[in-house]
């Protein structure tokens, strides 16, 4: 067993604090990772604070995993020492499956095993990446080419392929008008990816504000939702509107705003139901779908794509000191647009 320091919740109204724990050696097939950032996704605040009901506590967070290979198990042939790779949402699958074998890991019919708070085998729980190493099987490590910027690349591994597949699954396409809600961690990489792509993307917001910066990012156009003059201009005028709010919100007046066939992407979790007015869907065959990170080949295909065409996320990196205020901030909307964790500072 390898001891290491790491972060975690003590329970749902703890904060999170140095933990010690052990991880076990890699063994033949697997790969010991030296991490070295680890981006603050929303749905590691949501566990923490127990809000989808399962955290097994104590419960260390993080699976936007940036590090580098320390060790190898004799029969890997994907990954050399001193590679630098990257562990996303899932560190295993059942690997037989229809979507295992079909290369949609993610959706795995035996059920993935998430990075953090994942039930394993014998009875214990996954330990993310707020800690200093790792130990994955190397079927589901990432290589990270060499054009990615290490500092910046945590949040592609679950907030960009998470928005990527979703553009790539739903076809948009160069002319399509897409529009954009919430510019956290998974939003801002929906505008970068969505206007890479060739679309017209607007960003619906409430804060005029945030115009400024939906520009910087790529976005053609800005709706502030408030202003209901703007509002109705923009009624059934999109093809796709991508909702990362994950929080509870009113989808409806969002419906609205799609054009007869017009599909509605919702990619942030909240913990609270939805409403939404049928209504709205059959006037016009409108239709509500989600998606959910993406697969292994699909989430080497993103980096490669990142690479190639120059796209990063934009973050701010701070020291495993400041991960609570982090939260705070995340909570409060203050995040321009994902927090990293330099786990070496
Ligand atoms: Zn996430
Ligand atoms: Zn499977």
């Amino acid at each position: 067993m390898i001891l290491i320091n790491g972060y975690a919740a003590m329970g749902s109204d703890s904060e999170l604090v140095p933990y010690k724990f052990e991880r076990k050696e890699p063994n033949d097939n697997e790969v010991l990772i030296d991490i070295l950032y680890c981006g603050i996704c929303h749905a590691d605040i949501h566990q923490s604070k127990n809000e989808y009901g399962n955290t097994k506590y104590p419960f260390v967070p993080g699976h936007e995993i940036i590090g580098r290979v320390l060790e190898v198990g004799k029969l890997v042939t994907k990954f050399k020492i001193g590679d630098h790779v990257g562990v996303g949402y899932f560190i295993n699958s059942c690997g037989h499956c229809k979507n295992c074998t079909g290369h949609e890991e993610q959706f795995c019919e035996n059920g993935i095993t998430p990075t953090q708070n994942g039930k394993l085998e014998d009875g214990s729980f996954t330990k993310g990446g707020y800690s200093e190493v790792i130990v994955v099987n190397e079927n589901y490590v990432l290589q990270i080419p060499e054009k990615v910027r290490l500092e910046s690349a945590a949040p592609l591994l679950c907030a960009g392929i998470t928005t990527y597949t979703a553009i790539k699954y739903n076809k948009i396409a160069p002319g399509n008008r897409v529009g954009v809600i919430g510019l956290g961690g998974l939003g801002h990489m929906a505008v970068k990816f969505a206007s890479s792509f060739g679309a017209e993307v607007t960003v619906l917001s409430t804060s005029d504000f945030k115009e400024e910066s939906a520009r910087s990012l790529g976005a053609h156009h800005f709706i502030n939702t408030k202003d209901i003059v703007q509002l109705k201009q923009a009624y059934n005028k999109f093809d796709y509107i991508i909702d990362t709010v994950s929080a509870a919100h009113d989808i409806n007046q969002y419906l609205q705003l799609l054009k007869k066939d017009g599909t509605l992407i919702l990619l942030g979790v909240p913990p609270e139901k939805l409403d939404f007015s049928v209504g709205m869907l059959t006037s016009l065959r409108k239709k509500i779908t989600g998606s959910f990170i993406g697969g292994i080949e699909d989430t080497q295909q993103m980096l490669e794509y990142c690479a190639e065409n120059n796209i990063s996320p934009e973050v701010e990196v701070i020291s495993p000191k400041y991960i609570n205020k982090a939260f705070e901030r995340v909570i409060q909307n203050d995040v321009h647009y994902r927090f990293v964790i330099d786990m070496k500072k």
